[in-house]
């Protein structure tokens, strides 16, 4: 390998303090790094990407010694590279990677159980746990208190939970949305992605975009495009078809053609979401299907057929924000939260 120098350290640094970094973002910073002992100007937006995975090249194979990795996952949303520092021993939750407590971690474990278990369900894959729901999650639930492998102790109060949920966010495990719902973030979805299939998945094959309908124990889904794991998009009309696509991913793939589901050639609306807006369908199939109701269903509602056994039916993820603000109100514990954007 090439001389590791000062320039690979402070790349390095930059990772360890900056969690997640965009191209642009990693173009302004080698622009920054290599102006250093250049007399002329860098302009970040020319400086050539094979530079920089050359660099990157170079800087993993003298981390690999730690069981660290600079890696990288398209964004969700428009496809461009995230690049993010990788723990690549961690079989537990962020444990080595970070400074947090078995109570934290232990949190933390519970939202991801709300994201990929609880809100996850076959009318509605929201993969996505809204801010006052997670706040709740805040007390150890009964049977977890000691003893149970990993995790914590009483749990957390109000407040910390509060504080863990705003760490979790600035260390790029977590994002939260303009409508307050938190997701995993692109660091999240890098260093999580095998425990994540590890746990909410039978089998790592019955998970694939190519798995049949039939109904299973995988609750992680995959885009049937570029095959990376997918907490946003769209899914075909047919919920018992296992199609998933990201928004982007959708878009180029019926630029050309036809939009049909690449699954089981029925029509595709692209109008059956993935994420946080799946919650709002949720609120209306269950009204649809529970006390009589004035609320339209705003489209027609395909029977899921590939319900699995493993989805919590009875959970009410309520999107009205007044009635979350109301109960917080009444929650003893609950802090003012400064964390408002
Ligand atoms: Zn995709
Ligand atoms: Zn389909």
């Amino acid at each position: 390998m090439s001389t590791f120098n000062d320039n690979h350290r402070a790349i390095i640094q930059a990772f360890m303090c900056r969690k997640t970094l965009k191209m642009h973002d990693m173009k302004e910073l080698f622009a920054t790094i290599f102006a250093v002992n250049n007399p002329d100007p860098i302009d970040p937006r020319t400086f050539p990407e094979n530079e920089i995975q050359i660099y990157l090249f170079d800087i993993n194979e003298e981390l690999s010694r730690f069981d660290l990795e600079i890696k990288s996952i398209r964004s969700q949303d428009d496809r461009t590279p995230i690049y993010a520092l990788v723990n690549l021993s961690s079989d537990t939750v962020i444990q080595s990677a970070t400074h947090h407590t078995a109570d934290e971690i232990a949190y933390f474990r519970r939202l991801l159980d709300a994201m990929f278990d609880t809100n996850n369900q076959a009318n509605a894959e929201v993969f996505a746990v809204k801010r006052n729901d997670a706040e709740r999650l805040h007390k150890a639930p009964r049977g977890e208190e000691e003893g149970n492998e990993g995790s914590g102790g009483k749990g957390l109060t109000m407040y910390e939970a509060q504080q863990a949920l705003q760490s979790f966010v600035e260390e790029g495990w977590l994002e939260r949305s303009g409508n307050q719902w938190y997701s995993l973030a692109p660091r999240g979805l890098l260093e999580l992605s095998e425990y994540l299939k590890k746990t909410y998945n039978s089998s790592e094959t019955a998970g694939s975009p190519n798995s049949s309908p039939t109904p299973g124990e995988d609750l992680i889904r995959f885009c049937y495009l570029c095959k990376d794991m997918l907490t946003v998009g769209q899914r075909c009309d047919d919920y018992s078809c296992p199609a998933r696509m990201h928004n982007p991913c959708a878009k180029v793939l019926f630029e050309k053609s036809d939009p049909k589901c690449p699954g089981c050639k029925k029509v595709w609306s692209g109008d059956s979401p993935v994420g946080e807006k799946a919650a709002a369908r949720l609120h209306v199939v269950r009204r649809q299907g529970g006390r009589a109701s004035t609320v339209g269903t705003g489209g027609k509602m395909p029977k899921a057929d590939g319900v699995k056994e493993r989805r919590k039916q009875t959970r009410v993820i309520d999107d009205d924000e007044e009635d979350d603000e109301d109960e917080d109100e009444e929650d003893e514990e609950a802090h003012e939260s400064d964390g408002e954007e």
